[in-house]
Formats: structure tokens, sequence, C-alpha cells
């Protein structure tokens, strides 16, 4: 289980993300990534191996300056640790996307539900299948929070979950399930860490 962070509030959002997951490195990950909400849209950016190698994408192709994002750093423990699978994940419309720490212990079956009716994964992990759920929930006009819940009770496995909506530009939600989630409220802005020391300089 990895780096999670999340931030909401007046400073760039990918400073936050990226200092915050730097300060997580000491417990080991195999690739990361980050999402930020800008005009409508994610921004997402991913890739495996060091942190370095995501501050390098990000220096040539600069992400929107946004005050909402959220990030991870993964330890892969279903797919291979490549760019595909790392975190964060979207929904096939790219409304949610959403990062996790743990493991879904039923995603195969909830998959296989979905693909079903034509909705096409492009990763291996037992992440994704969470994005597509949220997604299809606040589709169907349900707050991101009440999507989050939902969609909680129908996992098995130990996890942290952490989504932003493209819609819903000023929130970040989480959950989490026998699974460490760290909520930093401040002033005008507000944190999520898988571990304080993500966001402790704040
Ligand atoms: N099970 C997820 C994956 O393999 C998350 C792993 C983690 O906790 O970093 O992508």
């Amino acid at each position: 289980m990895c780096g999670i962070v999340g931030y909401v509030g007046p400073q760039r959002a990918q400073d936050v993300v990226i200092d915050g997951l730097r300060r997580l490195e000491y417990r080991g990950y195999d690739s990361a990534g980050i999402a930020v909400v800008h005009d409508g849209e994610l921004v997402v950016a991913k890739r495996s191996g060091k942190l370095a190698n995501l501050e390098k994408e990000l220096a040539d192709h600069p992400l929107p300056a946004t005050h909402t994002g959220i990030g991870h750093t993964r330890w892969a423990t279903h797919g291979r640790p490549n760019d595909a699978n790392a975190h964060p994940h979207t929904g096939g419309a790219r409304r949610i996307a959403l990062v996790h720490n743990g493991i879904i212990e039923n995603f195969a079956e909830l998959r296989a539900r979905i693909e079903a009716d034509d909705h096409v994964f492009l990763s291996e992990t037992d992440t994704e299948i969470a994005a597509h759920l949220v997604e299809l929930q606040v589709q169907s006009g349900v707050e991101l929070p009440i999507a989050m819940q939902r969609v909680c009770q129908q996992l098995d496995g130990a996890f942290t979950l952490v989504a932003v909506d493209a819609e819903d530009p000023d929130r970040v939600v989480a959950a989490r399930r026998n699974s460490p989630l760290v909520v930093g409220l401040g002033e005008g802005e507000n944190f999520l860490g898988s571990d304080v020391a993500a966001f402790i300089e704040h």
C-alpha cells in the first residue's frame, strides 16, 4: 500500500500533490501519477518508475494551474508496474479520476459485469473498476459523496479511495476501509493523505 495525496484550496494543486508524494516516497513504490480538474475536464499524467520520471513529464508538459488535484504512488498488486496501470484511473467518459491504496478483492466479477455493457478498460488493475462505478453513479445524477458511498458498499477488500469529478471542481472525496486515510482541515483549503507526512508542512 503506497501513497495518496488530495488537495483543494488556493495553492497550485500540482505543487501540493507532488510535494506530498515526495514526502511519501520513503514507503517505496513503482510508479506515480496525478490528476487535476481544469475547466470541466480532467488532466492526468502518470509514469512508471521514480517520481522524477513524472516530474520530467510535468516539466515537458505542464499541467494547468488548478486548485483541485489528487496524486498517487503505486505499489502494484494487480497488473504490471507500467504507465497504463499507474494511478489515477478514470471512468470511460473521463469524468471521474480515482486513486486507490489496497486491494479490491471482487474486482474481477464487477469488471466482467460492466464489460458486458461495453465498458472498455485501459489497465490490468483492480482499481479501474472503482473509477467506472463511481462515474456511472455521478452520470446518473448522484452527488459525488453518495456515489462513493454506494460504490464502497459493492467492494470487498481493504482500501483507501480518493476521487475527483471533472464537473464538481471544488471537491475531493475519499473513503477508507481497513486502510489509512488522514484528513487535514485548513483555512480555505483541505488535504487528504494516506499518511500525515503528505501534508504535515501545511
Ligand atoms: N491494488 C492497486 C494496484 O495494484 C493499488 C496498489 C497500491 O496500494 O499501491 O494498482
